[in-house]
C-alpha cells in the first residue's frame, strides 16, 4: 500500500509547529477573557443554506459541500460569523446586549494552496453584537492589536476602510446589489480595471476611479479627502464620517493604523460599515481582518442587531511570528524520565512519576523495557533534564537516585524533597 499523504491543502502540525499554534490560541483565549468575550463552540458542519446566506460568491464557490447520509445539504464552515449569527437568533436570542462572543477552531475553504493559504486553517474569532457605535468597531480593532502585541509581533500595520463609501456611491448611481457585490469582489482582489468595467456608466466609472486615487500617506488626511470627494452623496459621506470617528478612537489609543484605503473591500458580502485588515511588511497576506455587519442577524430572522467582528488567521500569525523570528518560551516544566531498576519496583516508580506531575514536571515513564544505560542515553539525546532512578536500596531509605542528565551528576535524594529539587 502506498504511504498515505494529507489531503491537498491540509496539514499535519507536529511538535513545535503545534506548540506555536497552541500558544497563539491560548493568547487569543486570554485576549477574549481580558475583553469580556464568552467562548462558544459551534459545529464544524453546518447547513449549506446557513453558510451561503450572505458570505459572498467568492467563499460560496470554495466551500466543501456534501450531502450527509440523511440527504441533508451541508458544508464545512468556511468562517464563524454565520454560526454566531445563528446562535444569536436562537439560543442567545434573549441575552442582554452587548453580547461578546469568542470562538476558535478550524475552518475550510477550497483555496489554491500556497504559503499562508491552506484549505484547512484555523481562526480565532471575536464578535460584538448589539452596538452600532464607533467604540464597538474600535474595540474589535484594539483587541486584535492587543493579541498581536501580546504574541510579541514586532511590526504590523492596520489597513482600514468603510464599505459604505463605495456602496454609497454605487447606490446613488442606481447600481443594483448584485452588481455592487461583483464590483466589490474585484476590488477585494485588487482587480481594479475589471471592477471599473462593471460600472454601468461613465460617471460611475469616473467616481470609482477618482476614489481609488484619494489615498495619501496620512490616514486622517485620506479620510478628509474622501469626505469632500463624496460631499454630494449623503450615504457615502456618512460612511466617511463614521470611518473618521473610528479611526480617531483607534489611533489615539495607540494602535498602528498605517493606511486608510478609500476603495477597500473584503471577500465577505455581509459587511455594512468599517472594515479592516492587518498585515506585516514581510508578507503580502492579511493576518486577520473583520468589520461591521449590521444586517446579518436580521437576515437570519433575529431582531435588527448591529454587530462587528473579526477573525485572525492562526496559521498566518504563526508564519508572521516565525518570519520575524519571535521566539516564545513554551511553558513546559522540567522534563523528567522516571524508571525503575527492576519490574518489582514499577508501582513505586509510577507513584513517584505521578507525584512529580502533580508538582508541574513533565514526566515520561520508561515504557520500552530498555536497559538503564540505553534509556538514559535516549533521554539525554532528547534533552530530558533529569532521570529519577527508583532502586531497591535507596527506596528502603525513602530516597531515589536523581541524575542531572546534562551535567552527568547524580545524587541520592529523599522522595519528600524530590519535587522541590526538580521544579525549583
Ligand atoms: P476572512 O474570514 O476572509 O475575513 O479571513 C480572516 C483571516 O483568515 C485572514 O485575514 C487570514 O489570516 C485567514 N485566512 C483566510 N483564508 C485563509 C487560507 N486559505 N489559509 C490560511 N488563512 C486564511
Amino acid at each position: 500500500m502506498p504511504a498515505f499523504q494529507t489531503v491537498r491543502g491540509m496539514r499535519d502540525l507536529v511538535g513545535e509547529e503545534a506548540a506555536a499554534f497552541t500558544n497563539i490560541i491560548s493568547k487569543a483565549r486570554e485576549t477574549a477573557m481580558l475583553y469580556g468575550y464568552r467562548e462558544v463552540i459551534t459545529p464544524v458542519v453546518e447547513p449549506l443554506e446557513l453558510l451561503s446566506a450572505k458570505s459572498g460568491e467568492e467563499i460560496r464557490q470554495r466551500m466543501f459541500i456534501f450531502k450527509d447520509l440523511g440527504e441533508r445539504q451541508v458544508a464545512l464552515r468556511p468562517e464563524f460569523t454565520a454560526s454566531i449569527a445563528r446562535l444569536a437568533t436562537t439560543a442567545l436570542k434573549n441575552e442582554p446586549k452587548p453580547l461578546r462572543l469568542f470562538s476558535v477552531g478550524s475552518v475550510y475553504r477550497y483555496d489554491e494552496p500556497q504559503k499562508g493559504r491552506y484549505r484547512e486553517f484555523w481562526q480565532s474569532n471575536f464578535e460584538l453584537l448589539g452596538s452600532a457605535r464607533p467604540e464597538a468597531d474600535a474595540e474589535i480593532i484594539l483587541l486584535t492589536n492587543r493579541l498581536l502585541k501580546s504574541l510579541g509581533l514586532q511590526s504590523y500595520a492596520f489597513k482600514i476602510g468603510h464599505i459604505g463609501v463605495i456602496r454609497g456611491i454605487l447606490s446613488q448611481e442606481g447600481v443594483e446589489e448584485k452588481t455592487q457585490n461583483a464590483i466589490l469582489q474585484r476590488m477585494d482582489k485588487k482587480e481594479y480595471e475589471e471592477a471599473l468595467k462593471l460600472a454601468p456608466n461613465e460617471h460611475c466609472r469616473n467616481m470609482l476611479d477618482g476614489l481609488l486615487k484619494l489615498k495619501s500617506n496620512d490616514c486622517f488626511e485620506t479620510v478628509e479627502k474622501i469626505k469632500s470627494y463624496v460631499a454630494d452623496c449623503d450615504k457615502a459621506k456618512g460612511a466617511a464620517e463614521n470611518l473618521g470617528e473610528v479611526l480617531k478612537l483607534v489611533v489615539e489609543s495607540g494602535c498602528p493604523v498605517q493606511v486608510v484605503e478609500p476603495a477597500f473591500a473584503r471577500g465577505l458580502e455581509y459587511y455594512t460599515g468599517v472594515i479592516f485588515e492587518v498585515y506585516i511588511p514581510q508578507l503580502d497576506i492579511a493576518l486577520g481582518g473583520g468589520g461591521r455587519y449590521d444586517r446579518l442577524i436580521e437576515l437570519f430572522g433575529g431582531e435588527p442587531t448591529p454587530a462587528v467582528g473579526c477573525a485572525h488567521g492562526i496559521d498566518r500569525v504563526a508564519i508572521a511570528l516565525q518570519t520575524q523570528k519571535t521566539e516564545f518560551a513554551a511553558k513546559i516544566g522540567k522534563r523528567v524520565l522516571v524508571l525503575s531498576v527492576n519490574d518489582a519496583l514499577k508501582v513505586e516508580a509510577l507513584k513517584i512519576a505521578q507525584m512529580l506531575r502533580d508538582a508541574g514536571a513533565a514526566v515520561e515513564f520508561e515504557v520500552m523495557g530498555r536497559k538503564m544505560a540505553k534509556a538514559l542515553e535516549d533521554a539525554d539525546k532528547r534533552k530530558v533534564d533529569y532521570a529519577v532512578i527508583v532502586g531497591e536500596r535507596e527506596l528502603k531509605e525513602g530516597s531515589v537516585m536523581l541524575r542531572n542528565l546534562s551535567k552527568r551528576e547524580q545524587t541520592i535524594v529523599p522522595i519528600n524533597t524530590l519535587a522541590d529539587k526538580i521544579t525549583n
